[in-house]
């Protein structure tokens, strides 16, 4: 019989980090780093990117955008002023387009990022431009100031000049039309990038959230491999070592109790002999029947202790049988749940497709009415007992077999990681009144039957304890059940 535990239990001894073991360990933690660290450092460029972005597409940028049009419209109404002054050399026209380029020149002045450090051109190219133009303007006012100073004369008459305004008018007015249409598509723009900034915002948000997902999946990740490959690896280690000196110890022990059991078995009997007629007598004085049902009581519970004894230390040799998990299971319940159901505990059974194992069903039967009664008295108030059967593989007398589970699951207080160590001890018992022999009983019968004792726990939540046996693949034919049945 072999004795699995499927869940990490605090280890017998320090673990070793340049074990394989170790080596797995060392290598789950740091790929979790790599991932983690890969994710964070992904999250901090993509978030510089973002607010990149933003910066550019703030309103500065749009300004900058439309300083050309702002020059060049400008420039449009100097040229008008200047070609109306040179046909009628009128000199109001010309301070009209004095104090016009005036004007202009200091806006471009302001622009020009060599003279202004805080100018919204931001590239190298605009600022080049930029600084270029404004030269080129000096040069186009010194060239309109040399027409102002020579003397030619008038080309066109006032009246001429007033049909030619009037044009210009109207050219003028096409302009604004063409300039309103440009003011159109910038406000587009703008709300385009107000749109955009938006996006990002969502982008950043949508980022973040995978992130945080990515991150807890790694997380749920590390927990499943080291649950289902590093902790059973560790578990196996542990209990390998220790199985030999347990099975010593249990034999040592088994000769001894069952010495002691067998001295006390005779005067017991003997004991309850005398009480029975001691009670007939005292039936009339309540205070000394008090006394007698407590001795009784008491006589009980040695006698459980030595019978518990006795089939641990002496168990019969167990006649192998077909059985049916179904029937069997059903049985026990039967056994047990009105009983359970008293103390707010319900016993159910968990219908699956029926397997077949050969075993002693007397002994069987012993086993998980122990399991049972171990399970009832780990739940505090009311609560379950499932059994249940499965198929599996398992690995018995040493070769890979078809086998049968039969489960006993409650919703128990658990095994605290204390009593794990001590768990098949004889004599060792959490419980005021308990024997600590149930679990040996349970672990004898199943090596008695090449099988396997196998356990889950959760403190808190509960506890599984799982008997492997080796499955029959055919169902026995009728006349073995019908021999089973007459035996
Ligand atoms: P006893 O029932 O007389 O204490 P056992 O050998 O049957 O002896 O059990 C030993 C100890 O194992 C119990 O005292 C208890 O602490 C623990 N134990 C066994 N089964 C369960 C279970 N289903 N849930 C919680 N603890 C359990």
């Amino acid at each position: 019989m072999r004795v699995e535990q499927n869940k990490p239990s605090t280890p017998a001894y320090p673990m070793n980090l340049k074990s394989p073991f170790g080596l797995r360990l060392w290598i789950l933690v740091v790929s979790i780093v790599l991932v983690a660290g890969g994710t964070i450092y992904g999250l901090m460029f993509a978030w510089s990117r973002i607010q990149q972005l933003e910066t550019k597409f703030n309103s500065s940028q749009l300004q900058s955008f439309q300083l050309a049009s702002e020059v060049r419209r400008g420039l449009s109404s100097l040229n008008n002023s200047m070609l109306s002054y040179a046909l009628v050399r009128d000199p109001g026209q010309w301070a009209q387009f004095e104090e016009v380029s005036n004007d202009l020149d200091l806006w471009i002045d302001n622009h020009d990022p060599s003279l202004n450090p805080h100018s919204v051109l931001t590239t190298e190219n605009e600022r080049q431009a930029f600084k270029e133009l404004n030269h080129a303007y000096d040069a186009y006012l010194g060239s309109a100031r040399a027409v102002h100073t020579n003397t030619l004369p008038a080309l066109v008459s006032q009246t001429q000049l007033a049909q030619l305004d009037n044009f210009n008018e109207q050219a003028q007015r096409m302009r604004d039309l063409v300039r309103k249409l440009a003011d159109a598509h910038r406000a587009a723009e703008a709300d385009f990038f107000k749109s955009s900034n938006g996006s990002l915002a969502n982008i950043r948000t949508v980022l973040i959230a995978s992130v945080v997902m990515l991150l807890a999946l790694v997380a749920a990740m590390a927990w499943v491999i080291y649950r289902d490959t590093i902790a059973p690896l560790r578990t196996k280690l542990v209990q390998s070592q220790s199985l030999l000196e347990r099975q010593q110890k249990l034999a040592t022990l088994g000769t001894l109790a069952a010495g002691i059991a067998h001295e006390i078995r005779n005067p017991l009997t003997s004991l309850k002999a005398r009480l029975y007629t001691l009670r007939k007598r005292l039936a009339a004085v309540p205070e000394a029947t008090k006394d007698t049902d407590i001795i009784s009581a008491e006589i009980l519970r040695l006698e459980r202790i030595v019978h518990d004894i006795l089939s641990f230390a002496r168990p019969s040799e167990p006649v192998l049988e077909s059985n049916e998990a179904r029937t069997l299971l059903r049985e026990v319940q039967g056994l047990m749940s009105a009983n359970l159901e008293g103390r707010g505990i319900k016993l159910v059974v968990e219908p699956s497709p029926d397997l077949h194992f050969k075993a002693d069903s007397g002994h069987l039967k012993q086993v998980l009415v122990n399991l049972i009664r171990n399970a009832a008295e780990a739940i505090d108030g009311s609560g379950t007992i499932t059994l249940r059967w499965r198929a599996v593989r398992a690995r018995l007398g040493g070769h890979q077999k078809d086998a049968v589970v039969l489960e006993v699951s409650d919703t128990g207080q658990g095994i605290s990681h204390e009593a794990e160590k001590r768990l098949f001890d004889p004599f060792f018992s959490t419980k005021e009144t308990g024997t600590g022999l149930g679990l040996s009983i349970v672990a004898r019968i199943v090596e008695r039957h090449h099988g396997l004792l196998q356990y889950q726990t959760l403190p808190g939540c509960g506890t599984t304890f799982g008997v492997v046996l080796p499955r029959e693949t055919q169902a026995p034919t009728l006349v073995e059940v019908a021999q089973n049945t007459s035996a």
